[in-house]
């Protein structure tokens, strides 16, 4: 069967309970890849908790990773060839659902009694779901008509905004199916790495901040007082990573912990949580891919292209622009540890890592991202309202003249930059386009 775009058609019929796993092979070049187009005949189905509309032709790119779900039965068409595509009958889907209709309880109850709604924290360790989980809940909990918040604080893959950062963002809508959640008006900070060890004084800080932020905005929007909160965490689940989900516990006065398929972690986090917070054992989806340390890279890249250049049908035109050293403060945010007894009278680690480093501009700046800082110009004397101040956007430095004292800049807005104080990541960005 071949259809008019000359792509092989393969027909799926799925028994109710059931869903049809495919995978994009990741290429190259986005343009030589091969694409995958899925098309709902008959039935009802969902792709991780965003319903399909029949006779539509959803396109997924190179890398993708999908599940079509039917909870009825139904049948699909999938265009194209898949590097795998196979139906599988044994899904958590319906723990998972379960787990959505107690969140709504606990919605209703809230609304009842003028209480605030369910915090939810997902853990566990990498490649186990916890972004599709988390995409799932706030998909159902606004297909009942709930404005829950996406609190992500995965800084290696983060679904809101380009990694590196922290964010929040309010949910209205569920998920498009081919792109995610709609991604307007994101509270955003900057962590700086890839991964909160590098940094995880800096990390609770942040926690901290959001938590606080949120909670301020549940005080004057009942509707988000009601829906609660979906925190996505990272696959950090050792350690200092341990301490800092159990940290965001505290923070967010989170009512329940998700633990997707970690049964230690589940019985620390049992044990170390206050008991009325409900720490439940979810098993993970046999869907879900292991990916490498490559494919995680380009991921983050990706991410990042994406900021700049958009997505799929939406294409956006960055600037590019000179800026010279002496209009910007460049700071990093963290010195270097030292030992205690080297540390000046007075001082503790904990200054050091929250310290603002100014950095001087030189050849190895070239690549970097920086955030820039919302905190007005000025205040750069405050290291409180820097290190905790939302950023309003990003640029990627292409390069450093340090003869003439002035750096060239990829930037989503013309020049000049809105703000001068800018904070710098670890994390390289090389603008192929
Ligand atoms: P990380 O450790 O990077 O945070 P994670 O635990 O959040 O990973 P996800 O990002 O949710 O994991 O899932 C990993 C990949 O598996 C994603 O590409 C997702 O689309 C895919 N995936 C999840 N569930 C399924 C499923 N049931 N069938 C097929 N693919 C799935």
């Amino acid at each position: 069967d071949a259809p008019a775009s000359g792509k092989v058609c393969t027909r799926f019929d799925l028994e109710k309970e059931t869903e049809l796993r495919f995978e994009v092979e990741a290429g190259e070049t986005a343009e030589a890849a091969e694409q995958v187009e899925l098309e709902l005949l008959t039935g009802m189905a969902e792709v991780f908790g965003s319903e399909l509309n029949r006779n539509k032709k959803y396109v997924f790119g190179p890398g993708s990773k999908i599940a079509v779900f039917t909870w009825q039965g139904c049948s699909v068409n999938l265009f194209g060839k898949p590097e795998v595509a196979y139906v599988s009958k044994d899904t958590p889907m319906l723990l998972y659902l379960n787990t959505h209709a107690a969140l709504e309880q606990m919605r209703k109850q809230a609304e009842r009694d003028n209480e605030r709604g369910p915090r939810v924290m997902v853990v566990g360790p990498t490649d186990v779901g916890k972004s599709t989980v988390c995409r799932l809940l706030l998909s159902y909990a606004v297909r009942v008509g709930r404005r829950p918040t996406l609190v992500e604080l995965d800084v290696g893959q983060s679904g809101v905004s380009v990694p590196g950062t922290v964010s929040a963002l309010c949910i209205e809508r569920p998920a498009d199916v081919e792109e995610g959640f709609s991604v307007q008006a994101p509270l955003v900070y900057h962590f700086g790495s890839t991964t909160p060890g590098t940094n995880i004084k800096l990390y609770n800080k942040l926690t901290s901040r959001l938590a606080e932020v949120f909670s301020q905005r549940c005080e004057v929007n009942r509707k988000a007082s009601v829906g609660g909160c979906i925190i996505n965490t990272c696959g950090w689940v050792k350690g200092s990573g341990y301490q800092a989900l159990v940290h965001c516990a505290s923070a967010f006065e989170v009512d329940v912990v998700l633990v997707l398929d970690h049964e230690r972690l589940y019985n620390e986090l049992k044990r170390d949580l206050p008991h009325f917070v409900r720490v439940v054992l979810l098993p993970k989806s046999g869907g879900v891919v292991e990916r490498s340390k490559d494919c995680r890279r380009d991921a983050r890249d990706e991410k990042i292209r994406e900021y700049f250049y958009g997505f799929r049908g939406v294409s956006f035109y960055p600037f590019s622009f000179e800026v010279r050293f002496s209009d910007v403060r460049i700071y990093k945010i963290g010195a270097p540890s030292i030992p205690d007894s080297c540390l000046p009278l007075g001082m503790s680690q904990d200054d050091t890592q929250l310290k603002l480093v100014p950095v001087t501009p030189g050849r190895d700046l070239t690549y970097h991202v920086l955030s820039v800082s919302s905190a007005e110009d000025g205040e750069d004397g405050s290291r409180k309202s820097l290190v905790e101040s939302p950023v309003c956007g990003f640029i990627v430095v292409t390069n450093v003249d340090t003869q003439t004292q002035v750096m060239k800049v990829l930037s989503p807005a013309p020049r000049p930059l809105p703000r001068h104080t800018l904070l710098i990541m670890d994390i390289r960005f090389m603008d192929m386009k």
